[in-house]
């Protein structure tokens, strides 16, 4: 009953710390010095499979330390049926929601007029707005959308929710279910934001398609993917002013490179791709319950679905 530790290796140490302190009878191995390939029940994998995990004949299931799982199901060497599940911490979803919450704040006071006035010695007096004055959408109403929207709620934003199916929805928030409602769900939305998975579906969604419903100078805020936006519609849509302002924490290519337009831009705020980091401190507690149904031959908690690709 081995536990395999395959994800980053400079993380180690802490999670083998905080699942011990849970539970100091679990025998953790580390990747790629696992010992018996058959001992092998249960694997932790980060974004990415480390190399081939069918060669462990008695794995039971994977576990990814990430959310979002689009590099892992594109990884090969993973096993076709044995079950997925991806990470759902609490640590994780808290620090998703400041994030949000943190910079539609800033838009409603008016921050990055006031900073720019500030450089320049100006006196900016501006009479603030309220969150009733602004109408926030999220696009994915899932485990980190969903928390985002209830707290958005409760200090006063009007709250749009989309998803791809129907379901309960924290009080304040409006649902908009699949692709036929997207453009009723962006009809003059002030603040957009993407917390949506990557997938077929889903990849390039924020592109000038969708900015045009926006109201004219829009704040996008894209904490997801990097393929989730079109760069280039991003940029026009900057320069015509029917986006008003960027808020990026995940890009195509991660470090952003050098040369990309993006780090220069006046109204692009850029975020290393820090917007919300699993904890071991709270997610073993999530990797620790579904080690132990994986051993009880139970369903897993959030089990990816691959065909639905999150
Ligand atoms: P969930 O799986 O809990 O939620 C995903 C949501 O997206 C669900 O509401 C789902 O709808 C909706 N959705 C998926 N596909 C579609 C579609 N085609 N049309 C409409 N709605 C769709 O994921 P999480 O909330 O846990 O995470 C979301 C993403 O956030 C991750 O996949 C990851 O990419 C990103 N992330 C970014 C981090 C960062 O630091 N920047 C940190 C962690 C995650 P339904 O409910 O109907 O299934």
């Amino acid at each position: 009953m081995a536990i395999l530790y395959a994800a980053e290796a400079d993380e180690a140490a802490q999670w083998r710390q905080s699942l011990l302190s849970l539970d100091p009878g679990l025998d953790i191995r580390d990747w790629p010095d696992w010992g018996a390939a058959d001992d092998i029940d249960f694997v932790i994998v980060g974004g990415r499979a480390p190399g081939d995990l069918s060669i462990f004949p008695r794995l039971k299931a994977i576990q990814s330390t990430w959310a979002g799982v689009n590099h892992l199901l594109r990884s090969s060497g993973l096993p076709p049926d044995v079950p997925i599940a991806r990470m759902v911490d609490r640590g994780l979803t808290e620090s998703m929601s400041e994030f949000i919450v943190y910079h539609v704040m800033d838009e409603l006071r008016g921050g990055p007029a006031l900073r720019a006035a500030q450089r320049e010695r100006r006196w900016l007096e501006t009479t603030p707005r309220f969150p009733r004055d602004l109408t926030v959408g999220i696009l994915g109403l899932g485990t980190l959308g969903g928390d985002a929207a209830a707290k958005l709620a409760t200090i006063g934003f009007h709250v749009r929710g989309w998803s791809r199916t129907q379901k309960d929805v924290p009080d304040g928030v409006d649902l908009f279910v699949g692709a036929a409602a997207l453009p009723n769900f962006c009809a003059d939305l002030d603040v957009v934001v993407c917390l949506l998975p990557l997938t077929a579906e889903t990849e390039n969604i924020l592109c000038a398609d969708l900015f045009r419903h926006c109201r004219m100078g829009a704040l996008l805020v894209n904490a997801a993917r990097g393929a989730h936006l079109n760069e280039a519609d991003l940029l026009a849509a900057l320069a015509d002013g029917r986006i008003g302002r960027a808020v990026l924490d995940v890009f195509r290519t991660e470090p952003l490179p050098d040369e990309h337009p993006f780090w220069r831009h006046p109204a692009i705020t850029i975020s290393p791709h820090v917007a919300a980091i699993t904890r071991a401190g709270t997610g073993a507690e999530d990797i620790l319950a579904n080690f132990r149904r994986a051993m009880a031959g139970e369903k897993l908690r959030n089990e990816v679905d691959r065909d639905k690709g999150y």
